[in-house]
């Protein structure tokens, strides 16, 4: 089994017993041992086994190690959330005096922890803007122990080259972890270009219905033996539930994902020839700034487009409100189209300032595109624009 559609389906928990076609739920928090020898032995990492839920569980052990074969990847594991992914890694890798090199664009909640929460513990960060390359060798510092970036980011759709920082990751010696969220495995394996660590809020693409919340960590079994230390002990685990919720999504991620990014790409290319539209952002236009390393790099451009309206915030909350199938929510990466002004949610604890440099204005609007009929997203957005230009006038 070699391809990507065929291990998402086919990897499957180990089980005896009743026969079933589909994995059942282990909703268990612990296991049984065979004897008090066999207990021993699993404590004592001789055999391998399940002990406590919050080590291990048959149905996040499945997700994780399909995820891992999907990602190019040795090992994995998973937690509650994305940003429990997120804090985990920076936990199990940094130390008082550490730095961490990090694209300017990363989601909110990163932003939180790279300049509220970490400084507490004596790490310190720097941002890099990520199409520009030529700045980041100034950057790094003798303590830069960790470089973090999120490509596509989030909501300005910038890219930077994985090739490129690959190697600049090497060169510094430094860990380098991708947040590979907007893209998923099936658009992009950050690994097969030096990545050490991939990372997922799995709530958005893995499951890709808006149910459930998960994250995941996946990279080398050195790198993740030392996530494991400090997961297993400090406790963010994934619910053995969500685990079986995303690990049945995994098994439509590549035709989901190619209807996502059909249908953004036709969104995008409407967007840009409308004349309400001040800039249009999607990494497969040619007007895109790093559009050829997007093609590089990425087997399509995902399902996420950012827009800028003319007329500024009133505009922009006109056109939200004017939408009538589209749902509003800060949410992405789910069935259901949805329309976001990161600059009041998402986006709202930055400076105005902090907003500009990732290219965030009030009339900045982040729609994930969902898999309902092209025509019906095309014509919400085209009656929203319509009715929101009489209004202005
Ligand atoms: C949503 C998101 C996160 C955080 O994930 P949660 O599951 O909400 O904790 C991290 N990074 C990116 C790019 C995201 O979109």
């Amino acid at each position: 089994m070699s391809n990507f559609e065929t291990n998402a389906i086919r990897i499957q928990a180990e089980r005896s017993g009743a026969k079933e076609h589909s994995v059942p739920l282990y909703l268990t928090s612990s296991y049984k041992f065979d004897d008090a020898e066999d207990m021993r032995a699993l404590f004592a990492n001789e055999r391998e086994g399940n002990i406590y839920s919050r080590y291990s569980n048959p149905n996040t052990s499945e997700l994780i190690e399909k995820m891992a074969v999907l990602e190019g990847a040795e090992a994995g594991w998973a937690t509650a959330t994305g940003m429990a992914a997120i804090f985990t890694t920076f936990a199990a890798f940094l130390k008082s005096g550490d730095h961490v090199l990090s694209s300017r664009s990363v989601f909110g909640s990163t932003h939180q922890l790279l300049v509220n929460v970490f400084p507490k513990w004596g790490v310190t960060s720097t941002y890099a803007d990520l199409d520009k390359t030529d700045e980041w060798e100034s950057l790094i510092q003798p303590n830069t122990k960790l470089i973090f970036v999120e490509t596509p980011s989030n909501p300005g759709i910038d890219i930077i080259d994985l090739e490129w920082l690959g190697n600049f990751a090497k060169k510094h010696k430094a860990i380098l972890v991708v947040d590979n969220c907007f893209a998923t495995p099936y658009l992009q394996q950050p690994i097969k270009y030096g990545a050490h660590l991939s990372i997922h809020s799995a709530t958005k693409y893995i499951d890709g219905q808006g149910r459930t919340l998960g994250g995941l960590i996946l990279g080398s079994k050195e790198l993740i033996t030392e996530i494991e230390a400090f997961a297993r002990h400090s406790g963010p685990a994934m619910s053995p539930f969500n685990a079986w919720v995303l690990s049945k999504s995994l098994e439509t991620l590549a035709v989901r994902m190619d209807r996502h990014c059909e249908n953004a790409l036709k969104v995008a290319e409407f967007l840009e020839s409308n004349q309400e539209i001040e800039v249009v952002k999607y990494p497969l236009l040619k007007s895109h700034p790093q559009y050829e390393i997007a093609k590089k790099q990425m087997r399509a451009g995902g399902g996420i487009v950012t827009f800028v309206v003319k007329g500024g915030y009133d505009r922009a909350s006109k056109f939200m409100d004017a939408l009538k199938m589209f749902s509003i929510s800060a949410n992405l990466g789910d069935t259901r189209s949805i329309a976001t002004h990161p600059a009041s949610s998402t986006h709202s604890k930055l400076s105005e300032e902090e907003r500009q440099q990732v290219g965030i204005s009030q009339g900045t609007i982040r729609v994930s595109i969902g898999l309902e009929h092209i025509d019906d997203i095309l014509a919400d957005i085209k009656q929203a624009l319509e009715l929101t230009k009489l209004a202005l006038a």
